[in-house]
């Protein structure tokens, strides 16, 4: 899957191509994805201007001219790639956004080509899927909030919104062990596994403990909460800017883009010595609503 910095760095690599071109023609190659692309998919979407690219959770979102937004989830496998110029001319093809898993380039794959009118002339960008565990779907912009795919998400780890106050409503009385309370969409919107086991590390609190007890009595959050938000937002745009700078290197050079996993504290690091400076302890993982959790038993408490 990939997480919400994985996005954020696809929106902006391709930002720069898509941002103020015309969508001449979206080609379907097949008639789904993990679902049916909407019926009057590549009818509505012709000959729109594309104003701006955005993100929500772990959704990319194209926000065309006349009010329709294209929201495309990447799956498991799901990337784009931009080809500019003119199709004989085959030119320089750029992957943003491949990271930890390795992006098929077969083009057997390509199942999707929105075909633009840009500044610069001709491009193309391309999203293959191997696995076809991504999606498209159309929504009108003003009736988004209320798409089955958006509606009850809560807020995003990057925004202002999510603050201590705010995890302490949600939190105040549960006894639901703190990683998956942090998992829950309706909580904090495209927050990942990875990030949620990066975030405790970094705050020194066991996955394990009950959520509410980063709550006063009176229902404020305890410090250990407020510096646990902190450490979310700091993560998340931690990774983001590694995102940032991989798209940079990629840009420059032509490899497959290097995600930042060495980068990793504790996910992924079963067996390994904690990185918290001090700390003896050994990285454990267990396994939380069957999803892997990875911390340290000695200094997250
Ligand atoms: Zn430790």
């Amino acid at each position: 899957m990939p997480e919400l910095p994985e996005v954020e760095t696809v929106k902006r690599g391709l930002a720069p191509t898509m941002e103020g071109a015309l969508l001449v023609r979206a080609e379907l190659r097949r008639p789904d994805l993990r679902f049916p692309f909407p019926e009057n998919f590549a009818n509505a979407v012709a000959g729109r201007r594309i104003i701006a690219l955005s993100r929500r959770a772990k959704y990319l979102m194209i926000e065309l001219e006349g009010g329709d937004v294209i929201i495309a989830h990447l799956g498991m496998s799901g990337s784009f790639r931009i080809e500019k110029g003119p199709i004989e001319a085959g030119a320089d093809p750029a992957t943003p956004g491949a990271f930890h898993h390795p992006r098929g380039k077969d083009e057997k794959h390509d199942h999707v080509v929105f075909h633009l009118d840009g500044g610069s002339g001709p491009a193309r960008v391309i999203y293959n899927d191997p696995r076809r565990f991504g999606f498209m779907d159309l929504a009108r912009r003003s009736a988004l909030a209320d798409h089955v795919f958006l509606r009850g998400l809560g807020e995003e780890p990057t925004g202002n919104a999510l603050d201590a106050a705010y995890l302490a409503a949600r939190f105040a009385g549960k006894i639901q062990p703190l990683k998956a309370a942090l998992l829950d969409q309706r909580t904090i919107a495209g927050l990942g596994n990875i990030y949620v086991c990066e975030a405790l590390w970094r705050s020194g609190l066991s996955p394990k403990r009950s959520a509410g007890t980063l709550v006063d009595k009176r229902g404020r959050p305890k410090q250990a909460l407020i510096a646990l938000t902190e450490r979310i937002r700091a993560v998340i745009a931690d990774a983001i800017a590694a995102g940032g700078s991989s798209l940079k290197d990629h840009i420059q050079a032509d490899g497959s883009l290097g995600y930042f996993q060495h980068s990793f504290s504790v996910y992924d690091r079963e067996g390994e010595a904690c990185r918290t400076p001090g700390c003896h302890g050994t990285v454990a993982r267990i396994v939380q609503a069957g999803r892997s959790t990875f911390y340290c038993p000695h200094c997250q408490k």
